[in-house]
């Protein structure tokens, strides 16, 4: 590859700055408030064609659970956890999976991983199970603050509504302090949500539909974060699909180094000459970085752009049944 002098520049600079100081920090999913910002970004009608497969296109298996993406074989590092989520979330799947406000919804529901992210590198996916709509559906993290109740009876973004929460938006808007920011397009039902939490350099960053989204929130050091999700929609759904955690090491700071000068559409572990036992390794333990990233959905129309604060309880009539 004619890269190799730039790859041994970068490396080279890599591993000057791999001395940085760390704390262990956890992982979380929280929620936010619903306030006139927050409200602007939402959308009345389930965001269509952002799936990261083409199931949900497809009527006929409508009803069908879409394994599209999912390593159904690889163990769970966390789940859902049944004693901190709101009381109208139901854990489901062996508690992979939550469905939010299973007959109606009257607020925000929240609910958070059963394990701290401990880890110095860690990442996990989330698919969105059913339709992608209302005032918010949330991913992102939270500290043992966040509480999963506090906006039970109020409509609003909850993760990112305090200090103590990051969160996601599906409207594509980043939530911290209440501060909203524009972060990425929308996403909608079968899309996956990438998280990777880096604590040893404080950095949080997303993926959509397995497509990097670039560094959303810093400064997350020396925190215990938990991941969490929210969601103000009746009858929506989000599901746990890949957790991965491991240490900062030489090589996984060679993989990241690699994984930004090999363009994205290339399987890094395909590219370069790798021993085959490595190989191996490196494509269960960090394929989420190393693979290939597919190829951008070409979306002809995406109807729902409008700004609406929705009526759940008729929206989940109308979307669900
Ligand atoms: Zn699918």
């Amino acid at each position: 590859m004619n890269h190799k002098p730039k790859h041994v520049q970068q490396l080279q600079a890599t591993l000057a700055s791999i001395f940085d100081v760390r704390v262990c920090l956890f992982p979380f999913v929280s929620v936010a408030e619903p306030d006139e910002d927050c409200v602007s970004y939402a959308s009345a009608l389930p965001v269509k064609g952002e799936a990261f497969c083409d199931c949900y296109n497809n009527t006929s298996v409508e009803n069908k659970k879409c394994n599209c993406g999912e390593d159904c074989t690889a163990d769970f590092e966390w789940t859902w956890d049944s004693e901190v989520k709101s009381p109208s979330c139901m854990l489901l799947d062996g508690d992979k999976e939550v469905m939010f406000h299973v007959d109606y919804s009257s607020g925000t529901a929240a609910v958070r991983a059963t394990d701290p992210v401990c880890a110095d590198q860690n990442f996990w996916e989330i698919k969105m199970t059913s339709p992608v709509y209302g005032t918010d559906m949330m991913i992102g993290i939270g500290t043992t603050d966040t509480s999963v109740d506090k906006y039970s009876h109020t409509f609003c973004s909850l993760l990112g509504r305090d200090g103590e929460s990051w969160g996601l938006s599906y409207s594509g808007v980043l939530y911290h302090k209440g501060q909203p920011k524009k972060y990425s397009s929308k996403f909608g039902q079968g899309t996956i949500v990438g998280v990777h939490l880096d604590m040893w350099r404080g950095e949080l960053r997303f993926y959509k539909n397995r497509r990097p989204l670039g560094v959303a929130f810093t400064g997350l050091q020396a925190k215990k974060m938990y991941p969490f999700v929210s969601s103000t929609a009746a009858r929506s759904g989000m599901r746990v699909i890949t957790t991965r955690s491991f240490p900062s090491s030489l090589q996984f700071f060679c993989c990241r180094k690699m994984r930004e000068v090999i363009p994205d559409h290339l399987d890094v572990t395909e590219v370069m000459p790798l021993p085959p036992g490595l190989k191996h390794f490196l494509r269960y333990h960090l394929h989420w970085l190393l693979r290939a990233a597919p190829p951008a959905r070409f979306h002809k129309k995406r109807s729902n752009s409008y700004s609406s604060k929705s009526d759940e309880h008729v929206l989940c009539k109308k979307v669900c049944d």
